[in-house]
């Protein structure tokens, strides 16, 4: 029945979801209260009650795996065709896509290349270089990373170098030393800038920049009309602008937010945006969801605990009709090793015990940072559980991917120089660090692309290079030009790749190079798989490339939308007219090599480099395997079973972070992914850079339980799990109670492995009747073996 859907929600979730379209509505709500649940019925019911055209909505979620959630969740309640037809992705990915489509109207080249941060890193660790004898002069030092985030920062408050340099000469710092630096950052950014524009790039920064500059033209009024953004509480000052230009002539716009989960601060976040977007569309309504719907009792009890000791946080009420369930563990461990260790055992122990109710892929293990999962990675190999790392882009980071895909951005993007220095070497050509610069100083004084200044080396122009060198840079250049043919002719992304390793006989150099090419060519194989599906991707959504005039959508509002090969003309009202221009002479495609506009090779680029900032590394097949997750990149979702190791003052809040508030708030992100079993856990002592380490349980647990008897938020032993336990369980996450005798033989194949006897419930504690029937079980095979 179409209205199933709203039958499932409560009377206050209804109420948002069926909120006049063209009223702006802020649902602000604490976690698991289903406002990314309401956003997704919203655009539902929009579609079938409202007969709003999909394709006048655009849905913002905060990372591509979350738009693809939401895109199943929409599936299913409004089918395939329609959800395509809808805008949905991160604020990053929308102006990626629209930007490709009309890149000119603000001044760059339809065939950009979108720069990874692992990119600008290099880039600025170059140009810090010519600073280092001013900087040691100075006795100062400063670190890439530094300078990357304040250009950032810089970037998303909308302060150009000019700016930046301006207050250096007038509000420097209080001291002579912070002159020199706010004087350097201001001299850094504009040669980033200057490299970026000459190498026809754009950082991610840029793709907001240039976002907010293309949707504040007037034209652009129409192309979506109804806007819906998920984790509001985290957008920065860009994407808000960019939010309040769409829907700044509809007044269609939907947030939905938690200020108690705003754990971006330190990207520049701006949780005051809720209060913008109230002054900038004054008949704003609010809707407070209050029921939460995820956790038990005792779970959702100790995170509000922990959240609730920030004084400034506005209180806030979230209630759950769910049993108490465990109460959550807080162990505490003499070392990483013994914590790990027990973490493993404990996935193993849980999941025998729900009788395989519970499979590897409802446990998550949450960490502060990415350098605390090499001891947990390694005890969950040993007990021999499968488990995937989200660890920001760490597939795209791998060298074997990140050569094919400097390659590619060759093909695509002649102009880039970063990728020409990565590949012009790989396999070897027998082209040094000199040769190479001497190549890019030249290529530079002609103002030719390192590219085009090498096709001309094997003419014999370049005179110093020898012979069988010069043959090497022939055929890199002749698989250059074969692929950009093969790229012009729309050929598939995974075909295109197939043709590159063969080209430039890329397992072979693997083999030689790398120790372990085996595993780096499955990778190279993943890459290809990955193609393929961004290529039915590509097949049966036509949203990655926008619509033109020669796509028959049947929608009014892209029909409206000129292509770039067209010369767009405002008339006095504003409408739009279009006037086809068949020389198609527009600068971008004068400088551009002739490619189409957005070339399947184009396409795979942009989703290779975006599906790398949701955190999920692009890594897909996450069943039937433990997550290992940073705590934000667990923002969103959620898990039967999470583990918090490490939650340590240093680590939680973090010793580096300016916020302890922020870092309070991210702990209780991290307690709030749980569903059934929530594991705190600490250390005496911690292996940091190298130092054994003394360590404390973090203040913000502590402070809980001196405030309050331990034993009511946290408990100090790991749960036998009851039949009770079970069912309660079961019901929450929606699944069947497992059969008994199966529980009971399940936790004897357990408890009948090495180290029994290690993590037996300690005596003094009741045991359940299901341990005592497996500890039966158990004896009776040990003494049939004996
Ligand atoms: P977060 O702040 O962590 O992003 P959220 O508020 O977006 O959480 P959702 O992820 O939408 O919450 O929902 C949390 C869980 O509760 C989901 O499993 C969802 O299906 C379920 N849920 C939400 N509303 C209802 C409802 N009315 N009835 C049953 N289950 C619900
Ligand atoms: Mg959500």
């Amino acid at each position: 029945m179409e209205d199933e859907y709203l039958q499932r929600l409560n009377a206050e979730q209804l109420k948002a979801v069926q909120h006049p379209h063209d009223v702006p509505l802020q649902i602000l709500a604490g976690p698991g209260s289903g406002k990314t649940k309401v956003l997704t019925s919203r655009i539902a019911y929009l579609i079938l009650h409202e007969h709003i055209q999909p394709q006048s909505i655009c849905a913002v979620t905060f990372t591509n795996k979350a738009a693809r959630e939401m895109k199943e969740r929409l599936t299913k309640l409004i089918g395939k065709s329609k959800v395509e037809e809808v805008k949905m992705g991160t604020f990053h990915a929308l102006c990626a896509l629209f930007l490709r489509r009309y890149p000119t109207r603000v001044g760059v080249k339809n065939n950009f290349t979108v720069c990874d941060a692992d990119e600008s890193k290099s880039i600025l660790k170059r140009l810090l270089n010519s600073y280092k004898d001013c900087l040691e002069d100075n006795h100062l030092s400063l670190d890439v990373r530094n300078v990357m985030s304040m250009i950032s920062k810089a970037k998303s408050r909308g302060q150009s170098p000019h700016d930046l340099a301006t207050r250096a000469k007038h509000f420097g710092g209080h001291t002579p030393t912070e002159n020199v630096i706010d004087r350097i950052i201001a001299e850094l950014y504009e040669s980033y800038e200057k490299f970026l524009r000459e190498n026809n790039s754009l950082d991610f920064d840029d793709l907001l920049v240039y976002g907010v500059k293309l949707f504040s033209q007037q034209q652009t009024t129409n192309w979506c009309r109804h806007v819906l953004v998920d984790e509001f509480q985290d957008t920065n000052t860009l994407q808000y602008e960019l939010m309040r230009h769409i829907a700044s002539s509809s007044r269609c716009v939907t947030i939905v937010g938690d200020p108690d989960q705003s754990i971006y601060g330190w990207r520049s976040a701006e949780v005051a945006n809720l209060a913008k977007m109230k002054l900038d569309f004054p008949a704003t309504v609010q809707i407070y969801l209050e029921q939460n719907y995820r956790s038990t009792a005792s779970i959702l009890r100790a995170s509000m605990t922990i959240v609730s000791q920030d004084q400034t946080r506005i209180p806030k009420t979230l209630h759950t009709s769910h049993p108490d369930g465990c109460i959550p563990v807080l162990r505490r461990f003499p070392s990483e090793q013994d914590e790990a260790t027990c973490i493993a055992r404990e996935i193993k122990r849980l999941s025998a015990s729900s009788g395989g109710m519970l499979g590897w892929e409802d446990f998550v293990i949450l960490l502060r940072m990415n350098s605390l999962s090499r001891s947990l990675e390694s005890a969950l190999r040993k007990e021999g559980i499968p488990c995937r790392v989200l660890k920001g882009q760490k597939f795209f980071e791998r060298l074997e991917i990140k050569d094919l895909l400097a390659y590619l951005q060759l093909v695509d993007n002649p102009e880039f120089v970063p990728a020409f220095e990565r590949v012009i070497n790989v396999p070897a050509r027998g082209i040094g660090d000199k040769t190479l610069g001497e190549i890019l100083r030249a290529a530079h004084a002609k103002q030719l692309s390192p590219l085009a200044f090498i096709e001309r080396i094997h003419d014999g122009r370049v005179p110093d290079v020898k012979p069988p060198v010069k043959r090497k840079i022939a055929s890199f250049v002749k698989a250059i030009r074969e692929l950009r043919v093969t790229a012009r002719q729309g050929t598939m992304p995974a075909d295109i790749i197939r043709k590159l390793i063969i080209l430039v006989e890329y397992e072979d150099h693997l083999k030689r190079t790398q120790p372990d090419a085996d595993t780096r060519w499955e990778n190279v194989m993943e890459l290809i798989n990955f193609a393929s599906e961004v290529q039915t991707e590509l097949n049966d959504y036509p949203l990655q490339d926008l619509p033109d005039e020669t796509t028959p959508t049947g929608d009014k509002d892209w029909d409206d939308m000129p292509d770039e090969t067209e010369v767009a003309e405002l008339d006095e009202e504003g409408i739009v007219e279009v006037k086809p221009n068949n020389s198609k002479t527009t600068a971008a495609q004068m400088a551009d090599t002739n490619l189409e506009a957005s070339t399947p090779l184009r396409l795979f680029l942009q989703a290779s480099l975006l599906s790398g900032d949701s955190g999920d590394g692009g890594e897909e097949g996450g069943k039937e395997k433990v997550t290992i997750s940073t705590c934000h990149s667990a923002k969103g979702l959620e898990w039967p079973v999470v583990f918090i190791p490490a939650v340590e003052e240093g680590t939680f809040p973090f010793a580096l972070s300016e916020d302890a508030n922020e870092e309070r708030r991210l702990l209780f992100v991290a307690c709030t992914r749980a569903q059934s079993l929530l594991y705190l856990s600490h250390c005496n002592k911690r292996l940091i850079a190298g130092k054994q380490m003394d360590r404390r349980l973090s203040t913000f647990v502590k402070a809980v339980i001196e405030d309050t008897p331990v034993c009511d938020i946290f408990a100090e032993e790991t749960p036998e799990l009851d039949r009770a336990h079970l069912e309660q369980m079961a019901a929450i996450l929606g699944r069947q109670t497992p059969n008994q005798d199966v529980v009971v033989q399940k936790l004897a194949e357990f408890y009948s492995t090495d180290r029994y006897h290690k993590f037996m419930p300690t005596s003094g504690n009741a045991l359940s009747t299901t341990f005592v029937a497996a500890d039966a079980v158990y004896r009776t095979d040990t003494d049939k073996a004996i």
